[in-house]
Order: C-alpha cells, then structure tokens, then sequence
C-alpha cells in the first residue's frame, strides 16, 4: 500500500521556530540568557598574503569562484582573492543560502583558520557574510554563540539584539545583597557579555572568574536552588499519615539482633523516625557505603509503619537483591507474628494473584519485590512508607510510582552511592539526607591490587588457596556492555574455563538470564558454600551479602565504570576476615581506564570515589540527567561549591523575604520550563 511517511517533528524543526526552540530559544529572557561560547577578534582585516598557519584571523576578499565538487565527496568550493593572494574555502555541510551568498564578484569577510589543503591554502567552514567596500569593522569584540544546524550566527546575533531591546532585566537580588555578594548587575552583566566595549581583552573577558560570568553563575545556580527549595515546600504543605510515635515492634527486632545499631544507624533511625511522626510525607535520602548496614535501618521504618497500623513497600532493582531483602526481613519480622509479601515478575501467576489480593485487602502489611510492586494491578489498602533501594537504578517516574501507590505515603530512598556535597546541595538539595558515615565493627578494609591479564595463573592459585581454607570468592567476568547476548556467552565460558582450571572446587554461574529459581539456588548454594567460587556478571553489583566471601576477583576491570568497581567491591570485606579484590586488567590501558583504575586502587572511601566519578563522568552523567529531566547547567559549575552554597543560602531567605523576585528569577531563569523539575 502507498503510505506516505510524514514527519510533522522533523519537519517543523527544519522552520526557524524549530532550530531556535532546539536551542530553547522561545522568549526574550531566553535569548538574553544566551550567551556567548567565546569571542572573535574581527576588529581588523589580517591581508591574505599575511595569513599564520593555524591562527585565526579575518580576512576581507572578493569571491572569484563558487562550485558544488562532488569528489571525493559533495562540497561547496569557493575561491577567493584580495589584493595581495587568494585561497579556498571549503564547506563539506552547507546550505543552499550559503551558497547563494558566495556568488561571484561578491565581496565578505570571512574569518577562519588558514590550512594548507590539496588545492592550496584553505579554509574549512569558515564564517563569512557580505560586506559593501568600506564597511566599518565592529571596535570590540564579536561575541560566537551555541548554535544548532542550519541557524547562522549572524541570524542568532540579530535575534539576540531585538530581544535585548525588549527584554525586561530588572535586577533580581537588592542592590545591598549584590554589594554584599561583590557581584555586579544582572542587566549591565547580560549587555556586557553580548557587546563587550572595545578595549575588552579576550582573554579577560572568557575568564570564568570576570565579574560578569560570576553574576550569570551565580544567577543560574539560585534559579536551580529556588526551583528545588520550591518543589521541597510544595512536597511538605501535601498531608501523610502522621506515623508514631510506638515502639514494640522496633525494641523488639533491636533485642533480636546479634548486633548492636552503629551510632550512625542510631542517627538515622532516629531522624527516619522523627520525619515519619510528621504529618506531611518524608523525603528521606539513607546513604551509606556498601556494608553501612541500610537494610536493618529500612527495616525498623517498616516496623513504626506498620504498628501505627500502614503498610510499608520495599522495591529492589534486581530479583537477587529482592530475594535477599525478602529472606533477610521474613527473618526479622516473622518471629514478631508479621506477614511479609514477596512479588517479583517471575512468580507463577497463582502466587502472584495471592500476594496481590493479600496486600490489596490489607491482610499482609509488608511487602516486597521487584519492579513488580509497581505494576498497575498492585493495591495496597493503606500504603504509608515507600522505601526504595539503590534508588539509583530506578528512573524517576518508577521511584515515584511506588509511592503513589498510598495517598499520600512518606518516602524513604537508600542508596550506596555517595553523592558529592555539591551534588548533595543541588540536584538533590529537595531531599533530606542522612548519612551512615560508619561501617559495622570488626571489618577489615579490603585490599586491592592490580594484576595485569598476563599474571592471571597467580590469581587462580590465591583463589584456589582461600576456598581451600574455607573461604569463598566472587568471579565477576569481563563487562560487554553492547550486546547482552555476547555477555552471556563470556560468562558461560569464563565459567567452563574455571571448571576445568579448578578442579576440585566447585563453581557456580549466575547471570541475568537465568531464570529467578535456578538463580535463586545458585545464590542459596553460594550463601550455604557448597559453592567456593561464584563465577557472575553485574547481577551481583548491588546488595549481595555474603559475609563468608573474602576475595574477588574482576576480570577486564579497565572495562567497569568506577562506582560500578566500588559496588562489586563493596561484595567482599562484609565479615571478619582479611579480604581482597584483586582487579585484573589487559593493556594498553585507555586513560580513562588508567585514571579510574588509579582511583579504585587509592581508596576505599565511597565518598572520595564518587567524587573523582564526577570529576571523570561530569554531573550529567552522574545522576542520570536525560531520565531525571533536570536541566543542565549551562554556566555554572558544580564544583564550585562555595556559590552553590551561597545560591543555597539566598534561595531560602528569598523565597521566605521576597517570594515575588523569587517568582522573577525563576521566570526568567526556567520560562516553561520548571514543571520539568517537579520529579
Ligand atoms: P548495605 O548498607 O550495603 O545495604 P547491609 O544492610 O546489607 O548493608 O548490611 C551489611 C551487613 O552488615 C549485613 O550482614 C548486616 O546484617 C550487617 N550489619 C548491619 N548493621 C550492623 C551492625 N550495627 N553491626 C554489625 N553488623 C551489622
Ligand atoms: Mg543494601
């Protein structure tokens, strides 16, 4: 059948509107606060004749020539002259409007670094547009914008001027806040940016620390924190069940434990326990290094959930860590008379309509699972905590699902990976945190070494020595990130390869593919050691406890990310025994593979290395950006922790002094823009 594909997006971002909303371009404030990427000095005419290889300059010439070539590619070719030489310039993408203005007998401006090229001296994509003879050059500095495909920067120039014709730029913050800020103002910062004054030098001026850059920092970063600060009381003035305060089932699973709560878990606890007797919902963050002991924490919240007569939920990013959780609390909570619900995907459908139907009508007050728990036919009768693990794993709208699955139910997230104080004091800055800042007693730190591939025999035989002394050890195999088909074969040959290497050990394989009950007897085993070495692919990254297993060894390590190695490694080192994580790696190292195996190998500290992950991965990647749909920051940075903080500081004294300039700054900072941080 003749279907005519149309493509109403594409085609309507190949308008105006289009390439400038790609660019977020919609109101004056918005092009005002778009800002230059850098500065070209046009404000002389360099002679051809004079042209530095490799230095940008401008030149003014006539065209003479202006051809599509169509080998060894399509290009457009101009040739240009002045009084003293003549050169080529070469576009390999170009645009019919490009081409109609490089007619010749036309005289431009282009401006470009010289190269020598097949045909002689060259430029490739310079800028240029037309110039009547005698035209006078710009006496300060031009200011070259981000742009998109297809949208020059002489258009964006002109658009940028209309708008700061228009735009209103009344200042924000109090004059005496600015002195007391030592920052300038935002109108005669934003001006001075787009159109610096002639005698600006360049490099002055695309310093970031200029006053300027500092005031648009600055601005940014309160935008952000106002923003969050806003979604933080919105989230607070919502009701939710004022929980507590009791105590029996908490004293009693206390007086349970072979353990006695670090004074971390201790902080915590408490602090969990004082959000959850409010009357509007916890947003509650529980961080803590790998083996900081969240779950027992987790678990006391239940517990206050439960006796002041609410369900609480538990979701788990994986089967394996649902699986533990659910073992792990049907241990706490049974012997105090408590029903626990397990619910996973791969339930036999029979038992999954039973656990449903059971929460559901409220018979059973806990439950945990998997993704699972989300799913549209889960119901609970009175959901009143929400607890999320490695909350990390989950995007934004699955982490929110759970909780909406109660009216209006508190929400606690755990995870393992530290967020920098910067991070902490941006991004997440509308969650209240606690830290478990302190591991468990009696745990030895693991060691790590780096062992290149070519040593590989001496790591089989330490392996083969520790589980003939009776302990265990994790093999994790070589990352492929491309193709899950190609992971699974790597992990059933590294598993043979190990079979026949050791011989009189016996070996397990767990992997993703597998189905939940044989993983589920091969983690029984490996935690029973019948099973001395437990080959595995990241299905054992997140919250496996196995305190008996003392070494492991990862294979390809150059491959892994650095939380990814901090998680595995946070596997071994959980009981009493000296442990070790020995990484293996091939050569040649990449030097991103080189600057995280050096991380991994310096310290163990979880905060350190989430810190030197940020500082490789950048924030975007970090926490996720694309899926949270938070807006990057564009000038400021989030290391500079001292603004942030300050931003931090004003945004609460202005949302509580001035919420109409709070409403402005936002306005212009987030446009339409601001229900993308509700999440
Ligand atoms: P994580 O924070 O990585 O989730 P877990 O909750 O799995 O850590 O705890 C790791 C191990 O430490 C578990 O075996 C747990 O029972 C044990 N544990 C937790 N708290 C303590 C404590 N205060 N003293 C001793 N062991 C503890
Ligand atoms: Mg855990």
């Amino acid at each position: 059948m003749g279907v005519l594909h149309v493509k109403p997006a594409a085609a309507a971002s190949n308008t105006l509107a289009g390439r400038l909303a790609r660019l977020g371009l919609k109101t004056d404030a918005d092009f005002a606060l778009h800002l230059p990427l850098r500065y070209e000095d046009e404000t002389r005419i360099t002679a051809l004749a004079d042209a530095r290889p490799g230095v940008a300059a401008q030149f003014e010439v006539e065209v003479t020539d202006c051809d599509v070539a169509y080998r060894p590619r399509r290009q457009l070719i101009a040739r240009v002259r002045d009084a003293g030489g003549a050169l080529s310039l070469r576009f390999l993408n170009f645009y019919p409007s490009q081409q109609k203005v490089l007619q010749p007998g036309t005289r431009v401006r282009i401006f470009g670094e010289v190269h020598e090229g097949y045909l002689g001296p060259e430029i490739i994509h310079p800028r240029f547009h037309p110039v009547a003879a005698g035209e006078s050059l710009p006496d300060g500095l031009t200011p070259v914008y981000p742009t998109t495909a297809g949208l020059g920067q002489a258009t964006l120039r002109r658009l940028i001027e209309k708008a700061l014709a228009r735009v209103d730029l009344s200042d924000t913050l109090a004059p005496d806040l600015l002195r007391r800020l030592d920052l300038p103002g935002i109108a005669e910062s934003i001006r001075f940016l787009h159109n610096p004054p002639p005698e600006m030098a360049q490099s002055v001026l695309e310093a970031r620390d200029f006053p300027a850059w500092r005031r648009v920092q600055f601005d940014e970063l309160l935008a952000q924190q106002l923003s969050l600060r806003r979604a933080y009381l919105a989230r607070r003035a919502r009701g939710a069940p004022k929980l507590g305060p009791t105590a029996q089932f908490t004293d009693a699973l206390l007086k349970s434990l072979p353990f006695k709560l670090t004074g971390a878990q201790q902080r915590a606890w408490r602090e969990i326990a004082a959000d959850l007797g409010q009357p509007h919902p916890m947003q509650r963050l529980l961080q803590g290094d790998v083996g900081s002991g969240k779950t027992v924490v987790a678990a006391l919240a239940i517990l206050h959930a439960v006796e002041a007569g609410h369900q609480a939920a538990l979701m788990a990013p994986t089967e394996i860590l649902a699986e533990q959780h659910y073992r792990k609390l049907a241990t706490w909570l049974q012997p105090l008379g408590l029903e626990v619900a397990w619910l996973t995907g791969s339930l036999k459908k029979r038992d999954k309509e039973a656990a449903i139907a059971r929460v559901g009508a409220g018979d059973t007050a806990i439950a945990i699972g998997t993704h699972a728990l989300i799913e549209d036919k889960v119901e609970f009768a009175r959901l009143g905590l929400a607890i999320v693990d490695e909350q990390h794993r989950f995007g934004v709208r699955q982490r929110l699902a759970l909780k909406d699955k109660g009216s209006f139910a508190h929400q606690l997230a755990m995870s393992a990976t530290p967020i920098p104080r910067t991070l902490a004091m941006s991004y997440y800055a509308d969650l209240d945190v606690s830290v478990l800042d302190e591991l468990p007693p009696g745990r030895s730190p693991v060691t790590t070494r780096l062992v290149a591939e070519g040593r590989r025999d001496e790591v089989l035989k330490r392996v083969h020595d520790a589980c003939r002394t009776g302990r265990q050890a994790y093999w994790v195999c070589p990352l492929i990130e491309e193709s899950e088909t190609l992971q699974l074969k790597t992990a059933e040959e590294t598993y043979a390869r190990l079979v026949a290497e050791l011989p009189d050990l016996k070996i397990g394989l767990v992997h993703g593919r597998l189905k939940a009950a044989d993983k589920a007897a091969v983690m029984a085993a490996f935690v029973g050691n019948e099973v001395h070495v437990l080959v595995a692919t990241t299905v054992i990254e997140v919250g496996v406890d196995v305190p008996n297993a003392s070494l492991m060894v990862i294979e390809h390590a150059e491959r892994f990310g650095l939380a990814q190695l901090h998680q595995l490694r946070g596997r071994v080192g959980r009981g009493a025994a000296q442990s070790a994580c020995i990484l293996l790696y091939a050569q040649p190292l990449g030097e991103l593979a080189r600057a995280r195996l050096k991380a991994i190998f310096e310290t163990n500290d979880g905060f350190e290395i989430a810190r030197e992950d940020l500082r490789l991965r950048g924030p975007g990647e970090f926490i996720g950006a694309r899926q949270s749909g938070m807006p990057l920051l564009r000038y400021a940075d989030l290391e500079d922790a001292a603004l942030v903080e300050r931003a931090r500081v004003i945004a609460e004294d202005m949302l509580r002094d001035a919420p109409e300039l709070a409403t402005a700054h936002l306005q212009r900072w987030l446009g339409g823009r601001e229900e993308l941080l509700k999440a």
